[in-house]
Order: structure tokens, then sequence, then C-alpha cells
């Protein structure tokens, strides 16, 4: 069984992406800028912010981060967001979630121009994901099908199995894995018998949040498995998928934590870089 090495990737992927920053600063005489918009003092969130604003200025990134308290008015976020889309030296807007529940998710996801939405969840790169065109791919679903793809570059005819439909994870994944020719099952928590899908699988994703919810017996020998879940347990950070078992069984696998997760951020920085290329044209 291969063990897919989440961080000896992301690692390998951002040496990749610094080249690409030297190079562009050659070009352009100017580097891609990641703004990040972080709201409250949620521990979690200023975690990932931290490690964010860290790997961006590992790979050269211009990076910046603006803080709002908890009670920061609607408005102000975005008007912020408004001077950003104007700001040349800016190439990609990331608000960082969960918000508070006085602002509005959605409005400020619609508020970043698509151009520069990192994140990949404006409609109109849903959109244009959905309609096979070039657009910014939500991170983690893009970080999942770069370790596919490591291990499987032809993916076309592959069955595919995506565990969870979320905007976040499941439904930009199937699009991704669409896009490469496979037939794509999407399933979710009314999906009569999970276990006989992810059977018929030679790629399974997993994205649900329950921890080891796909076992040993529900793959079959040579599957690709990749566990998108972090759920803490007593046993500690578990993914979606029991690893122990199902080990026995897969062609390849991701472990949690070390898998997807380090794919994550890399993938950010990539999304950023690609912004400014477009915005270069
Ligand atoms: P989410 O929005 O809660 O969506 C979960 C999905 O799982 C839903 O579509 C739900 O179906 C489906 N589901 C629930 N119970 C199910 C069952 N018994 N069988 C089949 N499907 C079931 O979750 P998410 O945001 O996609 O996150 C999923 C997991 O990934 C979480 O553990 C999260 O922490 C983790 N995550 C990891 C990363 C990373 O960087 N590694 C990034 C983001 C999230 P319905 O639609 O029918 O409710």
């Amino acid at each position: 069984m291969i063990l897919i090495d989440g961080k000896k990737a992301a690692a390998e992927l951002r040496e990749e992406l610094k080249n690409e920053v030297s190079q562009l600063k050659t070009k352009f005489n100017k580097v891609p800028g990641l703004t990040v918009i972080l709201i409250g003092d949620m521990t979690p969130s200023q975690i990932y912010v931290r490690n964010k604003e860290k790997s961006a200025n590992e790979v050269g990134l211009k990076s910046e981060v603006i803080k709002y308290p908890d009670t920061v008015e609607e408005k102000t976020v975005l008007e912020k967001i408004e001077e950003l889309n104007k700001d040349d030296t800016v190439s990609g807007i990331l608000v960082q979630l969960p918000l508070p529940k006085h602002i509005d998710k959605q409005k400020v996801i619609e508020t970043i121009l698509p151009s520069k939405d990192v994140d990949g969840f404006h409609p109109v790169n849903v959109g244009n994901l959905s309609s096979g065109y070039e657009s910014s791919v939500p991170c983690t679903p893009l970080g999942c099908y770069l370790l596919i793809k490591k291990i499987e570059p032809n993916l076309s005819g592959k069955k595919a199995v995506v565990v969870g439909r979320s905007n976040l994870n499941g439904k930009p994944m199937t699009q991704l894995l669409l896009k490469e020719n496979c037939t794509v099952t999407i399933t979710h928590s009314r999906t009569k018998d999970l276990k006989a899908e992810c059977l018929e699988a030679d790629i399974i994703v997993a994205a649900v949040g329950i921890p080891e919810l796909v076992k040993g017996d529900w793959v079959k020998k040579d599957t690709i498995v990749i566990d998108v879940g972090i759920n803490k347990t007593d046993k500690g950070i578990v993914g979606d998928v029991a690893f122990d078992e199902v080990s026995k069984n897969a062609k390849a696998l991701t472990p949690v934590p070390g898998g997807v997760g380090p794919m994550t951020i890399a993938c950010l920085l990539k999304n950023t870089i690609e912004c400014f290329k477009r915005s270069q044209i």
C-alpha cells in the first residue's frame, strides 16, 4: 500500500511555487499578493491564518492579514473587500470562515471579485468550474486532486465515489474528477447503501466529518482512498476512513493528519499565483 505523504507533496508544491514566484518577479517586477481578513479571536482560525501567512512568506508572496474584532460591522468588512478589489497589489482575497452570526457569509463571498477569489467560493467560480472553464478551485479538493494525480496520472474511465456533497469539498471534488473523465458517484447522508457504492470505486474521496465511517470491507483491492475528514476523538485526530482496516485493501491511502491537510494551504498559494497570472494577461 502506498502511504500518500501529503506533507512531502505540499513541500514539493511550495518549492515549485517559490520558483514560479521568483520567475514572475523577474518578468513583471512584482510578486503576487494575498490578503487574509480574520474576524474575531477563534483559536483554530487564528492558527490557520498564521500558517497561511507563514507559507505565503516562505514562497515569496506579499502577504497581509487584516484583523477585526468579532463585533465589527458587516458594512466595514464589505467596504474593506471593495477597497482590496481595487488594489492592484492584491491578487487574492480570503475571508477566514466561520464568521460571526451577524455577518452574512454569502454576501461576503459575493463581494470578493471572482478574479481575486482564492477560495473558489464565489458563484461565478463555482459556475465556471462546473462548466469546465478556468476558475479558482476550492483549496482542499484541489489538494486531493493533485494527490490522486500523483498516484494515477490517467484517471479517464475510472469509477470515483465522493462521500459528502458540501460546497466546500464534495461538490467541487466531483467536478474535478468529472473533468478528468472519471465516472463519478456523489453520495451523502440519504444514500441508501454507501458500502455498495464504495465497493464499486477505483477512487474514494471521503469528506463527511464522521470518524472512521469508511470501513475496510467497503474498499476493493487497488482503490485510491483520500481521507479529507478531521475529527477530534478520544483517540486523538482521526479521519473519515478507518485507516488500519482500509490500508489492508487500498492501493494508496492518505493518513490523517499528514495527508490532505498540508496540501490545502499549498493550494491556496497556488490559487493566489494563478489569480496573479490571469490578472497580467
Ligand atoms: P459538511 O459541510 O458537514 O458536509 C458533510 C457531508 O457529509 C454532507 O454532504 C452530508 O450529507 C454528508 N454525510 C453526513 N453523514 C453521512 C453519512 N452517514 N453517509 C454519507 N454522507 C454523509 O462537511 P465538510 O465541510 O465537507 O467537511 C467534511 C470533513 O472534512 C470534516 O471532518 C472537516 O473537518 C474536514 N475538512 C478537512 C479539510 C482539510 O484541509 N483536510 C478542509 C475542510 C474540511 P448531507 O448533505 O445529506 O447532509
